[in-house]
């Protein structure tokens, strides 16, 4: 706003003293080279402004729908990458390094949700993030089931960045109970089962309702997802992080 007044008032006064010049009629040498050097004066001002307003910009401001790494931005999470390890239903170790990468409004979402944990003594133990499209299709053809595994055609939330596998971790570093493991395909996995000791219940309740109230859904059949719900129609990505 500031480049927009400075380009009008800059503007005016060259419109008012252009009228002044020609109105008094007088048409010597020494006005038009006037004239010509505040022109060029006008121009190196116009092009500075702008050039000001979009470094501003670039600099200060990222997108909410750009790509960084969870890292970057909070020191407090526990990782425990399955995907960057042979422990998952895969067999495979699919990712060359244990990075959580994510959209930045979900990485937004999450330290604060964490923040809300750590206030509790609990911090966020990271199954999965961002995912890319190959590694999807590589699990679709395992699991066939969109109960657990979304299909690629039309794409998880975790290749769009807006998805987490999540648990909670005590003071002490030691998973809280949540009833089975991360990628257990079947029943029990599901907020709605509830032969479950009350502890647990209470350790799934306390997840979701703690991470709801932070911007995200959670997903009936796994309890260790939940999606970002202003990041369900980003666009699915298939891109690859860097490893050190
Ligand atoms: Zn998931």
């Amino acid at each position: 706003m500031q480049e927009t007044t400075l380009l009008l008032n800059v503007f005016y006064l060259y419109i008012y003293m252009i009228q002044d010049i020609f109105t008094m009629k007088i048409y010597s040498s020494s006005q038009f080279r006037f004239l010509f050097f505040f022109s060029i004066i006008l121009f190196a001002t116009t092009t500075k402004a702008q050039n000001e307003a979009y470094s501003t910009v670039y600099n200060n401001e990222i997108a909410d729908t750009t790509f960084v790494n969870l890292k970057d931005y909070s020191k407090d999470f526990i990782y425990d990458m399955k995907y960057a390890t042979e422990d998952n239903f895969l067999k495979a170790k699919v990712y060359d390094c244990a990075e959580c990468v994510l959209r930045y409004k979900t990485v937004k979402a999450l330290v604060a949700a964490n923040k809300e944990f750590m206030k509790n003594g609990c911090k966020i133990k990271i199954y999965d993030c961002y995912r890319p499209l190959s590694i999807q299709k590589k699990m679709w053809e395992i699991v066939s089931n969109p109960e657990y595994v979304a299909d690629p055609k039309k794409g998880s939330i975790h290749n769009r960045g807006g998805a987490v596998d999540i648990s909670l971790v005590n003071a002490d570093g030691v998973e809280l109970e949540m009833g089975t493991n991360f990628d257990f395909f079947g029943i029990q996995a599901s907020h709605n089962y509830k032969k479950f000791p009350v502890s647990v219940l209470a350790n799934r309740k306390y997840l979701k309702t703690v991470m709801i109230k932070n911007g995200f859904n959670s997903f009936d059949s796994e309890w260790w997802h939940y999606n970002l719900k202003t990041g369900l129609k980003d666009k699915v990505s298939n891109q690859t992080w860097k490893c050190d």
